[in-house]
């Protein structure tokens, strides 16, 4: 249980900022100075940029041109290879700050980050879903597989949704969330998504998640919750097996979105399809479809 000892810590002693270093009182509940929770903004002030309207990724000066002028709203990868959520959004970008703060959350055992830094975020970017979302939805953090949430103490993903979940019960009296921790299993360690290449990483999605209670989510809208959604490949395998599950929709709210130009790498997808990216461009530079023996160059 180190966080135990972590979090009594972090209380108790006096520090400075655990994101920038400026002194702090000593008996702030986490170490995180207001200047930087102020400097996280929500994603769509951060971005100079427009998102796709599925997953959230910027689409690039080029792009969003090109989507403008043949009105469409979603990114390449989304139109050719549709996710099977609904929808994705972000609190915020990964960058900066908020880098470090997800950092402290999952890694040094700062679990009040989610409650007490990223709580209100979370819940603001939920309610950008109220337009389109059920008033009654089935909240489902992203699972962890048993022996290393063990081994943490704890699940970033839950503590998020848990955080997010009890402000909507303020915000949004009239909605109905059930938070689901047994709805969604995950069956193997898929450790460091984005340090795998494509081969490993189609392995290592195959059959990582799975349904544990089909009654909780059949004919039901789900809220799915992460921490960071980096390649979307995590939220594509959950929503496919929620969905089969007989979920009727699922959205997907994170924390942060990376964005992909940074990402130099292969995606793979639960079709069986990828696309490569290369590192300048926010568009992929190739989409291979090995299923209709279809390569899409740009
Ligand atoms: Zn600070
Ligand atoms: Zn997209």
């Amino acid at each position: 249980m180190e966080w135990v000892v972590a979090d009594i810590f972090n209380i108790l002693m006096p520090s400075d900022c655990r994101v920038c270093g400026a002194a702090m009182a000593a008996l702030a509940r986490v170490r995180v100075c207001e200047a930087c929770v102020a400097r996280v903004g929500p994603q769509v002030e951060a971005v100079q940029d427009v998102l796709c309207t599925r997953c959230g990724d910027a689409l690039g000066m080029e792009s969003a041109r090109f989507a403008a002028a043949m009105g469409v709203s979603e990114c390449t990868m989304c139109r050719l290879v549709p996710p099977q959520f609904d929808r994705a959004v972000a609190f915020s970008n990964y960058e900066a700050e908020m880098r470090r703060m997800l950092h402290l959350l999952k890694f040094e055992g700062m679990r009040g980050i989610a409650e007490h830094v990223l709580g209100d975020g979370m819940a603001a970017a939920v309610r950008r879903l109220r337009e389109s979302a059920a008033t009654e939805l089935v909240v489902v953090p992203v699972p962890m597989f048993a022996a290393r949430e063990k081994a943490r103490g704890y699940n970033q993903a839950r503590l998020l949704a848990e955080a997010a979940v009890k402000r909507l019960r303020r915000l949004e009296p009239d909605w109905t969330l059930r938070l689901s921790f047994k709805a969604l299993e995950r069956m193997k360690d898929t450790r460091a998504l984005y340090a795998l290449n494509p081969t490993q990483r189609r392995a290592s999605l195959k059959g990582a998640f799975r349904v544990a209670d089909a009654e909780a989510v059949r004919g039901r809208e789900v809220l799915l919750i992460d921490d960071i959604m980096t390649t979307g490949a995590t939220a594509r395998e959950c929503a496919r097996v929620l969905k089969s599950a007989g979920a009727t929709k699922v959205w997907v709210v994170t924390a942060a979105k990376a964005q992909p130009e940074s990402v130099q790498s292969v995606v793979q997808h639960e079709t069986e399809s990828f696309a490569m990216w290369d590192a300048s461009s926010t568009q992929p530079i190739c989409i291979v479809q090995p299923e209709a023996s279809r390569q899409v160059r740009f």
